[in-house]
């Protein structure tokens, strides 16, 4: 009612932008007839301009207008007004939601273009590498078309790759790389290793993937230490001699377990009376690691166990995630538990969350179809903005109500049903499930109805196919089971997908040595291949490098390369062929209704739901949706309370009809909103308790920085042993010590320290007042100072120099090493210990501030002591 009152708040915001569109609008007939190279000059003017002004605002009219121009001759593709408005969203630093299919990727290169004008260098960020890597290729070509340079960070590339790629003017990247980049760039010991230049700004592609669903794991470099891999094994054993709420209790919603005093006293016997809680040798971490694994952590749903690894599977995308583990030992307690080996331990030496990562740019923008109704936690944590952008077409998707059953049984019956009648009318139906055993059961099921379909778990191996599929999931009659997020970025369209099906024909037939009965029809095409046949023989090129003159032939760049000329002339022809077929089926597939999009369980938010639902129904097409769940599903068992439960004891229909209550659609409608807010809860304190680290991990990495941009460490260091000294002449705090004898004894402490080859006079000292004690001290540390760098200076000139930077940087490292086992060890009695009336928070942070001054002065200390105490060998 509000909203018509007052207008709709997210309509006057987008409307604000009618007039720049118009005025990029109008200038795009002048620029239509520039030439090529004009396109290019007006960069170089547009740059001259920033450098002058930095005033972005007085040229995005014409920078905007340039790219669309620039697209349309480089792709044919030419931004719609709407998309105009999301590349300004993003260019304000703020999050344009788009729906699926709406072209962010074409959004993208506006405000990339635009702000890399500066030189200072324009991230694009998406899910995964196969993203980045088509984007760059695809895309990438427009900004690459008016002078600048594109570049683009995938894993495996070595450190010279990525510095290269980094430098240029736009670089397209996943999260994970940069986030990595960033913590190896921390750790690095020569300035000529660092990677990254300073960040500038950033776009995100698929924003609230990597804002709100990966921000639960933070990134982790660390090393192996020595494990205890008996007592994993141990604990395992008697976790399972333990029995569910007789000698421990689950709590699923925290998802944690806790031991009851009869189950302490049990295991203590087990284990022959050692001290579950014995500091010295705990058993009660090992233990609760074990009956976790055992009741919270189930295989195929949480992880999978392959060629003797534990994998974790993100519970929500149904990926899995090669390389990350549990920490704490959880992933351990698994191995036990699985049978398989037990890897080390690991120490963390670095790491950061998401969160505070991405904060870390002056200016961070994104983009995604489902951002609204996380608008508050990113305004609140990211100070983000959302706005959303009105799709080019109307939107004409019909999401159906969901149909409850009794049971799962029921559900997953209905859902292949319901899969069968779509596929004998011919509509393709993509269904997405939560985890890889559901997908799995599900597809036997298709099996014993003869329905053939397709199967996607994600693996990441398989990322590129994941798109082949993705791209076909709407042919006539397809059906396509793919866990929540396999193939997100990949646009389905109806009918399929030219392009994919062109490229995949060449590499078939090129690549996977296919049968070419195909092209005897074609004259044209024949004689292309008969060329290609020929001209790969003879130069016994290899199939990557084939793969990637394809990868350039798809493209428009320009290229002199015959053979990629030769393949894009194949690659045209087959496209043209292809796309006359597609339109065929496509208007087919319109006429009876689209992509049809089956749920078959409400996820942890209403935001992966429209995920998944935006699947269909892109640019104005046909489509519809429908969630099918069950009373037995985890949302609405763990977090429907007694009325469900209650509910199921009183109905007393039939297991395959459908429920209809509006009690239960309020019911799951609340059951939603609490797993929202409970995971909303968890980032926000994930995020709380990282902020502290995250000043203390700022100051540090500034700190060790200047160091490596430093020529000469000499001042810096005579500063620590300033301090350093000045700390042994402090007061005694003891009140009982004769203030004489003190000072003797420190001041001796302190001759030791310096190697002074004279002794400090005491009564002297003592007569001095607190000021003239200081300019006393310092004074003894530049005569030590000056004398231990002429001895070592005899060895080799500028020894002394490279000492005081590598101690330096040892130690700042190894102290903060320390520091971070030490704060995760806070974490973790902050969050045993009861604080009665206080905020755990702020004794946190108390606690956390300690710790950090008590390291800062023991790198002083220690870099002092490796300075006197050091002697190296005269060389002979
Ligand atoms: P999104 O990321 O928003 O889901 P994509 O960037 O994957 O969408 O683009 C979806 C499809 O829309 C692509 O096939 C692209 O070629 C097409 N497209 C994007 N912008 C335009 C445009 N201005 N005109 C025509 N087609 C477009
Ligand atoms: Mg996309």
């Amino acid at each position: 009612m509000l909203q018509v009152l007052f207008g709709d708040p997210n309509e006057k915001k987008v409307t604000r932008y009618t007039g720049l569109v118009n005025q990029i609008n109008a200038l795009g007939t002048d620029i239509k007839g520039l030439s090529d190279k004009d396109l290019q000059d007006k960069t170089i003017d547009l740059t001259k301009k920033i450098n002058k002004s930095s005033d972005f605002k007085a040229i995005l009219p014409e920078a905007f207008a340039l790219v669309r121009e620039a697209s349309f001759r480089v792709l044919g593709l030419r931004h719609f007004d709407v998309q105009l408005i999301g590349g300004m969203i993003l260019h304000e630093g703020k999050i344009a939601e788009m729906k699926t299919g709406e072209g962010k990727t074409l959004v993208a290169i506006l405000p990339a273009y635009l702000n890399s004008l500066s030189g200072l260098g324009v991230h694009v960020v998406t899910v995964n590498d196969y993203l980045a890597k088509r984007d760059s290729e695809w895309v990438g070509q427009v900004p690459k078309f008016l002078g600048l340079s594109v570049g683009l960070v995938q894993e495996g590339m070595t450190q010279q790759q990525r510095k290269d790629n980094y430098s240029k003017d736009i670089t397209y990247t996943t999260n994970s790389e940069l986030g990595f980049d960033y913590l190896r760039d921390n750790m690095a010991i020569m300035l000529q290793d660092i990677v990254q230049r300073p960040f500038n700004f950033c776009i995100l592609d698929e924003v609230d993937s990597i804002l709100i669903d990966e921000a639960r794991t933070p990134l982790i470099i660390s090393g192996a230490v020595d494990s205890r891999e008996d007592k994993y094994n141990r604990a395992n054993e008697i976790s399972q001699l333990l029995e569910r709420n007789i000698d421990y209790d689950v709590d699923e919603k925290a998802r944690n377990v806790l031991l009851t005093d009869n189950g302490i006293i049990k295991s203590e016997q087990i284990l022959n009376g050692q001290d579950l809680y014995d500091p010295t040798n705990p058993w009660a971490p090992y233990l609760l690691n074990a009956i976790k694994a055992k009741e919270l952590f189930i295989k195929d749903v949480h992880y999978i166990v392959k060629d003797q690894e534990i994998i974790i599977v993100d519970e929500f995308t149904g990926r899995i995630m090669e390389g990350r583990r549990w920490s704490d030992g959880l992933h351990q307690s698994i191995e036990a538990k699985e049978y398989v080996p037990i890897q080390s331990e690991t120490q963390t030496l670095a790491s950061i969350t998401y969160q505070n990562f991405f904060l870390l740019y002056p200016k961070l923008s994104g983009m995604t179809g489902t951002a609204k109704t996380e608008e508050a936690e990113l305004d609140k944590i990211y100070s983000l903005e959302v706005i959303t952008v009105p799709t080019h077409r109307p939107m004409s998707r019909k999401d159906l109500p969901d149909l409850i059953y009794k049971n799962q049984y029921a559900k997953w019956r209905s859902v292949a049903d319901e899969c069968l009648d779509m596929h004998t009318l011919g509509r393709p139906v993509l269904i997405g499930t939560t985890s890889v055993e559901k997908s799995e059961l599900l597809s036997s099921l298709l099996k014993e109805y003869g329905i053939p379909h397709n199967l996607l778990n994600a693996k990441p191996e398989n990322l590129k196919r994941e798109a082949e599929i993705i791209a076909q999931a709407g042919r006539k009659g397809a059906v396509t089971i793919a866990t929540n997020m396999a193939g997100r970025g990949t646009d389905i369209l109806l009918g399929g997908n030219a392009s994919y099906i062109a490229r995949n024909t060449i590499t078939s037939l090129l690549i996977k040595g296919a049968s070419q009965n195909d092209l005897s029809k074609d004259q044209q095409l024949k004689k292309l291949f008969t060329f290609l046949y020929e001209k790969i023989d003879s130069s016994r090129i290899t199939d990557k490098e084939l793969e990637y003159k394809l990868a350039i032939a798809c493209e428009k760049s320009f290229t002199e390369d015959r053979l990629v000329i030769t393949l894009r002339a194949a690659y045209q022809v087959l496209v043209e062929k292809y796309d006359q077929l597609i339109e065929l089926e496509r208007q087919n597939v319109v006429s009876i209704g689209g992509l049809h999009v089956i749920g078959t369980e409400r996820h942890e938010s209403r935001r992966v739901d429209n995920q998944l639902r935006g699947r269909s129904g892109r640019q104005g097409d046909p489509g519809s949706s429908r969630f099918f769940l069950s009373l037995e599903d985890n949302l609405l068992r763990i977090f429907g309370g007694d009325r469900i439960s209650n509910l199921m004891d009183a109905l007393r229909v039939e297991d395959d009809v459908p429920i209809e209550s509006q009690l239960l659609n309020n019911s799951l409608e609340s059951a939603q909103k609490k797993v929202e807010a409970y995971y909303y809860d968890a980032r926000k304190q994930l995020f709380d308790y990282d902020e502290v680290l995250n000043y203390q991990r700022q100051a540090i990495y500034s700190e060790r920085r200047r160091v490596l941009e430093s020529i000469n460490l000499r001042d810096w260091v005579i500063q620590y042993a300033e301090t350093t000294i000045f700390d042994i002449a402090q007061p005694s705090s003891n009140q009982n010590i004769n203030r004489r004898d003190y000072y003797a004894q420190q001041l001796k402490k302190i001759e030791d320290l310096l190697g002074l080859p004279y002794s400090l006079d005491l009564d002297y000292f003592l007569s001095l007042s607190p000021l003239e004690a200081e300019n006393f001290l310092s004074k003894q540390v530049r005569i030590a100072y000056d004398l231990k760098e002429s001895q070592i200076e005899l060895i080799e000139d500028g020894l002394m120099r490279e000492l005081e930077r590598s101690f330096l940087l040892q130690k700042i490292d190894s102290a903060w090493k320390e520091h971070l086992q030490s704060m995760n060890a806070l974490r973790e009695t902050i969050a045993w210990r009861g604080y009665g009336q206080k905020d755990p928070l702020i004794e946190y942070k108390n606690e956390a501030y300690i710790l950090f001054t008590s390291m800062v002065t023991n790198i002083r200390h220690s870099v002092t002591y490796l300075i006197f105490r050091s002697q190296p060998i005269l060389k002979v």
